[in-house]
């Protein structure tokens, strides 16, 4: 805008200029056309080059040709057009020189042609004696209109300049520095949970900077209660997840211990006694060390069952289970193998003293008392004694001697104990 308006300016001075230097030519044919006419009349050929030299020394004019009608005093001065319209250069005595004597502005001429009268008193009308032509030069106008034109650009320069600071003042300070600090509190936000923001802008009640500041706010304000919601859900999330792998973790217990024990006597089912027990024959074998192993089977079970009804069965196998675990060592392993039978594996104790242990369980089972209507109920065990050796130290092999033992005690009359390695013969 500010370069339109500068070079309207321009343009305006240029013509104002021109029409002055115009102005100026026009003024020159009464000044100097009576002194022309004179010397023309009088063919006065030294008037008429002081004349004309005096012309071409104005600043305005570059060339002056005067063309009588009879030709007789033509002359010209400086830089002229000749008949071709080509530019020829003279001197102040008329005659052809170079260009330099014509000085500035030789190029781009223009004319202004006036006629010359004879308007002395031996006429009564006008003669015509021929006729002035004056040259001149854009150049000139140029040159005329420089300082113009500098004070012109230096107005235009300052002003816009002066234009720029007023703008880019008001620009940062109602657009640039509240956009600085939104954009610097922006950064400053914890991205956890961020808080609404307040801008320094005191000059107005609404403007973009506020409406964009009062919309980022209220995205923050849902952004957060969203994140809230969130974290609620989490943490109910966790609270079911807690809740689900307790309930299976009691599940996995409860499913162990099915799988490994015994439901009515709580001891280790068969499965559990024969991986324990497996370990535990490592374990001495490894550290030899002795181990003896007890097989129990209750007398005339199925008797006692059709005598007194399953449930009194039932209640003589736990407190059967009962006494086992009342009368041995924690160390001590006790398995129901199945039905009324029953086995124990001793750790670090030798035949004898294995005898010794069944001996006592034997006497115990046997002063059990369960209560049935009136009368004490009482029932006896056979048991079947081994302990490991070099040729036999797995659990099948000293299940099967013991089982041979309490077979033997089974067939010796019940409720007694029978130590593998003292069968000699074998009941037929
Ligand atoms: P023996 O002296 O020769 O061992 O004779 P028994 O009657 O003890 O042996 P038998 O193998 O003939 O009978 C075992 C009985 O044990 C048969 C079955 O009904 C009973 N029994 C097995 N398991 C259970 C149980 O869990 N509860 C009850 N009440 N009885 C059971
Ligand atoms: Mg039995
Ligand atoms: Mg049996």
């Amino acid at each position: 805008m500010a370069v339109l308006v500068t070079v309207v300016q321009l343009y305006k001075e240029y013509e104002n200029t021109k029409k002055e230097f115009y102005d100026e030519i026009q003024t020159l044919p009464a000044t100097f056309g009576k002194g022309i006419s004179d010397s023309v009349w009088t063919y006065n050929q030294e008037l008429l080059q002081s004349i004309l030299q005096g012309m071409y020394n104005l600043p305005i004019v570059v060339g002056v040709k005067v063309k009588s009608l009879d030709h007789k005093i033509d002359l010209q001065v400086g830089a002229v057009f000749n008949k071709q319209h080509q530019v020829e250069y003279y001197d102040s005595k008329g005659l052809p020189t170079e260009q330099t004597l014509t000085g500035l502005g030789s190029n781009a001429l223009f004319e202004h042609e006036f006629p010359i009268y004879y308007q002395g008193p031996a006429f009564d009308q006008n003669i015509p004696l021929g006729t002035v032509t004056l040259y001149s030069n854009d150049q000139l106008v140029f040159e005329r209109l420089k300082y113009g034109f500098i004070l012109i650009l230096v107005n235009s320069i300052i002003k816009t300049f002066m234009l720029w600071i007023i703008i880019y003042f008001f620009i940062n300070k109602y657009l640039g520095k509240p956009l600085k600090e939104f954009t610097i509190k922006i950064h400053q936000q914890d991205t956890q949970s961020p808080k609404p923001i307040d801008l320094d802008i005191n000059w107005t009640e609404e403007n973009e900077l506020l409406v964009l500041k009062d919309s980022y706010n209220q995205m923050i304000e849902r952004v957060n209660k969203k994140q809230h919601e969130l974290l609620e859900l989490n943490q109910e999330l966790d609270e079911k997840v807690k809740v689900r792998t307790r309930d299976l973790e009691l599940a996995k217990e409860k499913a162990e211990l099915l799988a490994y024990s015994d439901p009515l006597t709580q001891l280790c089912n068969r499965r559990a006694f024969f991986d324990s027990g497996k370990q535990l024959l490592d374990q001495a074998e490894k550290q030899e060390n002795s181990l003896s192993l007890i097989m129990i089977d209750i007398d005339n079970f199925k008797k006692l069952n059709d005598t007194y009804s399953h449930a009194l069965g039932d209640k003589a196998l736990t407190t059967f289970a009962d006494t086992l675990k009342n009368n041995l060592r924690s160390a001590d392993l006790i398995g129901r193998l199945g039905g009324e039978e029953f086995a124990v594996v001793l750790p670090n104790i030798r035949e004898d003293e294995a005898i010794n242990i069944a001996q006592t369980l034997r006497r115990k089972i046997s002063q059990i008392e369960l209560t049935h209507e009136e009368s004490p109920v009482h029932f006896t065990a056979s048991m079947g004694v081994t302990e490991k050796t070099a040729e036999s130290s797995t659990i099948d092999s000293l299940l099967a001697q013991a089982d041979k033992a309490l077979y033997f005690s089974k067939h010796q009359g019940r409720n007694r104990v029978t130590a593998y390695s003292t069968i000699t013969t074998w009941p037929t």
